[in-house]
């Protein structure tokens, strides 16, 4: 039986080898001009299967031609320079005059005019040119052959710039082995400041243009010692290698495939690292939680609020926010559960993210306590939340789960079955006891008539937060 499944393990390994080696590349080649930084002129080489070209078809939806609205001069090629028939749809896509075997190029520029627009989510999400540098997504920059999967990109930069991207780096180009990589992460060009944090074989480069340059020794303040305690808390590393970008500009943040763009209207430092401090360490947890291990449509709120809790709970630890400040972050998200009056259930709270977003980052953060006081009062001390978020990444990294294999996860880890707390907080519309869960986080529950939720401090309750998240007395 081992034997067998040690072969079929090996063939499977071989058949996958084989397929990627079969995988056509597709050759992209980025040029930037420093006299004229807003031109980014394109150039594509692909052996022709599909007829086909396209652009990413989310995003950009306040354009009627989407991302294309800022592709300008597109043309493609044949080995002879004989131009093919393009058709563009007024969207997406380009039909050609391609047909299968051809080597083709194809040329544009990318008009980088994006920020002189308005985008209702923000310019983190999109393309921005400052002084120093040039910060692009995918979906802004690639127009690719609609069944190119596999990717080679290189730039042509002036001699002083540099370029950071997710992607692993081959000799002089990187590798990017899906669309998704492709359109679905952000990059930085330009004469930014670059840093690299290593834990094993896992690297998060992070790219700060000069203007948030003073912002440099608060991050790597927080976002080292937060990664190592994911690493520990989560047993793994995701991918290996992440990309984080940071620039001056209306606060806001972004997550994408294997890198996320935050943007900050001021530096941070150490009077503003309530702020900062959560964003930077929430959104590197969703390099675990989130786009590493996947929690389905129905566990939004898994991705969101759990992520939440364990951001709380690594603050604290890593001595970033003290109990007074804990304790204001759970009364914050206590009160969102507490003033949830409408009756959406909080599995439905992703019909409409924006509207529920309260509820689903506090019920799903509340929802984390109150499992976690659970499964240690069902294992007398034995297990935490922190076994099933550990599980669930071994599990499930690089795949998606969902709400049954979420339950199951849990349940083992209890030794017991929690589904009724699920049926009542998660599906059903009942609000979970809160005030049980607080009492072992050495907080009185104190809500108001007058709507108001306080957590009251209880005389051993620093020693009980210590114990909860594995510091000594
Ligand atoms: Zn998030």
């Amino acid at each position: 039986m081992k034997l067998f499944t040690l072969i079929a393990a090996l063939s499977l390994t071989c058949a996958a080898q084989t397929s990627y080696a079969a995988r056509p590349i597709t050759d992209i080649k980025l040029a930037f001009d420093e006299q004229r930084p807003r031109q980014i002129k394109v150039e594509v080489k692909w052996q022709a299967q599909s007829s086909i070209l396209h652009m990413a078809d989310w995003g950009a939806e306040q354009f009627p031609d989407g991302w294309a609205h800022f592709v300008k001069d597109l043309s493609v090629t044949d080995t002879q320079n004989k131009a093919l028939i393009v058709n563009f749809n007024g969207k997406d896509q380009w039909q050609t005059s391609a047909t299968p075997g051809q080597q083709l190029t194809l040329r544009y520029t990318v008009d980088m005019s994006h920020d002189q627009h308005a985008w209702p989510h923000g310019l983190d999400e999109a393309a921005y040119v400052k002084e120093d540098a040039i910060f692009s997504t995918g979906q802004a920059l690639f127009v690719v052959p609609k069944d190119a999967e596999s990717f080679k990109v290189s730039f042509d930069l002036p001699k002083t710039w540099k370029s950071s991207t997710p992607w692993p780096k081959e000799n002089h180009s990187y590798k990017v082995e899906s669309y998704d990589a492709l359109v679905s992460n952000v990059m930085m060009v330009g004469r930014h400041h670059e840093m690299v944090f290593k834990e094993g074989d896992f690297a998060v480069t992070v790219a700060v243009g000069q203007a948030r340059r003073a912002s440099v020794p608060m991050i790597e303040k927080v976002m080292r010692p937060a990664i190592r305690e994911y690493v520990r808390l989560f047993g793994g590393v995701p991918k290996n290698n992440y990309l984080v970008t940071l620039h001056e500009g209306l606060t806001d943040g972004g997550g994408f495939d294997s890198s996320y763009s935050l943007l900050a209207s001021e530096d941070f430092h150490q009077g503003n690292i309530i702020e900062w401090g959560h964003l930077v360490t929430h959104e590197t947890l969703h390099m675990w939680n989130g786009t590493g291990m996947h929690p389905d449509a129905n566990l939004e709120w898994v991705k969101e609020g759990f992520s939440e809790y364990y951001t709380f709970l690594t603050l604290y630890k890593l001595g970033i926010i003290d109990d007074q400040l804990l304790s204001k972050k759970f009364e914050n998200h206590s009160r969102r559960v507490f003033a949830h009056r409408d009756g959406t259930a909080l599995i439905d709270t992703v019909k409409n993210k924006q509207k529920y977003w309260d509820f689903m980052y506090g019920g799903g953060a509340i929802m984390a306590l109150v499992l976690d006081h659970e499964i240690r009062q069902a294992t007398s001390g034995k297990k935490t939340l922190e076994n099933v978020m550990h599980r669930l990444f071994s599990q499930y990294n690089g795949k998606s789960f969902n709400l049954e294999q979420f339950i199951a996860v849990v349940n083992e880890t209890a030794g017991k079955d929690l589904t009724p707390l699920f049926q009542r907080y998660v599906i059903g519309k009942e609000k979970p006891d809160m005030k049980a869960a607080f009492a072992q986080l050495g907080f009185e529950l104190v809500p108001t008539t007058t709507r108001e939720i306080y957590l009251i401090d209880q005389a051993n309750g620093k020693s009980l937060r210590r114990k909860w998240v594995g510091l000594k007395n």
